[in-house]
């Protein structure tokens, strides 16, 4: 009988400190890639690497059925050398000069175990598994954005990468826009011609007071983010760069407030005589799982099985689980026990990591019936 209590927590901690002392960098996957490519050949499963280093592992199942269990293998930032420390609170935190990387280290450990113990209990009930693992996760969802799923065979799926509270299940994600304004004026000798100028730093200005930013209602949130431009204090400059972004759950309250920013450049530059390019370019799409879907259900079942109260999380960001929903595999997205991630202060309980991994193998593991029926 299959027993989410297998779950091993020194094995686990001894995979995931494995993997945090593997640098991985978003953008730098190749040797994290190499080792995974191993680790999960070692453990049993069939595996392709796609052209952007993209790893696909599938572990083949003892019944019907197909799923996809999602992690990433870059972490945030450039830091390397990561130094974890464990407490005696059993927590693991860094030295606090970079990052831990448990994003999603922590997350890609519970797969490793999940499959060591898939392995030895070859008398389990459970479906084939495609683990993915994706590369530049961090950068803006490269990895999810550019994998073909026409190759996988998974009905639905688990993205084991957030950070909230054990037992939240993640259903609702943003549609998120990148932003990148251009405003062109006409460059002058401030003190001797400027008459002759049109000031891209007025015209800029002006957009940006006339925008409504910060929240904008309960769905939807705006940010410019940085302004560049500009060369001398006595040149009146000809260009300025905006970049900046816009979220919202609801697809046309985001069209609505696109529309507002891109008004108020155009009314600003036309006012100073200036122009504006204004490009607004979709990073992912939101996703909505139902509470009566299948991975919704399969995931609150395994919460409940290890005695977990079910929180519905609706998150302000994305995951790649946002491209496998556009690409047509639903999915919700899981907490791995994960704190603060992308900062010096990011930590994870090692209970928590357990308590992830065992709602892992309860997921894979629950009769389907019976996840049906809960
Ligand atoms: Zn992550």
């Amino acid at each position: 009988m299959a027993t989410a209590t297998d779950v091993d927590r020194d094995r686990l901690l001894r995979t995931f400190l494995d993997l945090v002392a593997v640098d991985s960098p978003t953008g730098h996957e190749e040797e994290i890639g190499q080792v995974l490519l191993n680790r999960f050949q070692e453990l049993g499963c069939e595996t392709t690497r796609d052209d952007i280093g993209n790893i696909v592992a599938v572990f083949p199942g003892t019944r019907e059925g197909t799923i996809l269990v999602s992690t990433h293998m870059d972490t945030a930032g450039t830091d390397r050398g990561i130094i974890p420390v464990i407490g005696d609170d059993g927590v693991i935190r860094t030295d606090g000069s970079t990052i831990l990387g448990a994003d999603d280290k922590s997350g890609i450990a519970g797969c490793l175990e999940l499959l060591t113990l898939l392995r030895a209990n070859p008398g389990w009930s459970f479906p084939t598994i495609e683990f993915v693992v994706t590369v530049g996760e961090e950068s803006g969802l490269v990895g999810s954005r550019h994998l073909d799923v026409s190759r996988l065979r998974a009905t639905h799926g688990f993205v084991l990468d957030t950070a909230g509270a054990m037992g939240s299940v993640t259903y609702w994600s943003p549609t998120s826009v990148y932003l990148t304004i251009t405003f062109h004026g006409r460059k002058a000798h401030a003190g001797v011609e400027p008459e002759k100028g049109i000031s891209a730093v007025q015209a800029a200005a002006r957009a940006i007071a006339a925008m409504t930013l910060g929240r904008i209602d309960e769905e939807t949130v705006a940010n410019i983010g940085t302004v560049t431009g500009g060369q001398a204090r006595n040149i009146i400059p000809d260009l300025v760069v905006l970049e900046g972004m816009a979220r919202s759950h609801d697809q046309v309250k985001l069209d609505r407030q696109l529309d507002s920013m891109r008004t108020a450049c155009e009314d600003a530059a036309r006012a100073c005589g200036a122009t504006v390019d204004f490009v607004a370019e979709e990073i992912y799409r939101t996703y909505k799982i139902e509470p009566d879907a299948r991975p919704y259900r399969e995931a609150a079942a395994a919460f409940r099985s290890l005695g977990v109260e079910v929180i519905p999380r609706k998150s302000g960001g994305g995951t790649d689980g946002n491209y496998f929903n556009a690409k047509g595999i639903p999915c919700v997205a899981l907490p791995t026990g994960m704190v603060d991630e992308h900062a010096t202060s990011e930590h994870i309980a090692i209970d928590d990591m357990v308590l992830a991994a065992r709602t892992l193998v309860a997921i894979v593991t629950l009769p389907p019936e019976g996840a049906a029926a809960s």
